[in-house]
């Protein structure tokens, strides 16, 4: 079976040293508008800030994968004293909450590392050096990378119908 050389990024987050600025959010919805950089919209991050001030909270969470089913088991964390909700740490988009979905179309939303830069923006806009961006290279078999793309693709294709999931990578392959 065919090898293929698979680039994998990561943004490590130090989130004590976050202070809630939002500028992360602010630019990946920049970015990622259509044209490039013609509306800011929080509300179409792929990054979100979970903000809870009385509870001293502030935590960067990406966008990660859509599920079409909600989970009936929900985990809740105590760290450092301080209690974070359900689904807090969870980066599903899922049906059970509003976050991560494109205000307009309704689609999930997922971080995509701002594929096209070099580095992710909200990284480079985190003044504060709360992300951390890392890169490293592992070997995969080809056909594994190409099953991983049907399963997301014909989950989207059941969940919103085929045109809905064509126009977007249509729109978002103008944009690219
Ligand atoms: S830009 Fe940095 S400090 Fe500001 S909210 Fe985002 S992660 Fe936190
Ligand atoms: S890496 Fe890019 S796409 Fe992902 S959250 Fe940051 S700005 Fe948005």
């Amino acid at each position: 079976m065919a090898k293929i050389t698979k680039k994998i990024k990561t943004i490590k987050v130090d989130a004590d040293k976050c202070n809630g600025c939002r500028t992360c959010e602010i630019v990946c919805s920049a970015y990622h508008s259509t044209p490039e950089y013609c509306t800011v919209n929080p509300a179409a991050s792929r990054i979100h800030i979970v903000t809870r001030r009385l509870r001293d909270i502030w935590l960067p969470v990406f966008a990660g994968e859509y599920t079409p089913a909600e989970c009936n088991g929900r985990d809740k964390y105590i760290i450092d004293g301080k209690e974070y909700d359900e689904c807090t740490f969870c980066r599903a988009t899922c049906p059970s909450r509003d976050l991560f979905k494109d205000p307009d179309s309704g689609l999930p939303l997922k971080c995509d590392m701002c594929e096209g830069l070099d580095r992710p923006l909200c990284v480079e806009w985190c003044l504060n050096e709360v992300l951390i961006y890392e890169e490293r290279e592992e070997e995969v078999d080809e056909e594994v990378l190409l099953d991983e793309m049907e399963t997301g693709l014909e989950a989207l294709m059941e969940k919103f119908g085929r045109d809905k999931v064509e126009s977007a990578m249509n729109r978002m392959s103008r944009n690219g």
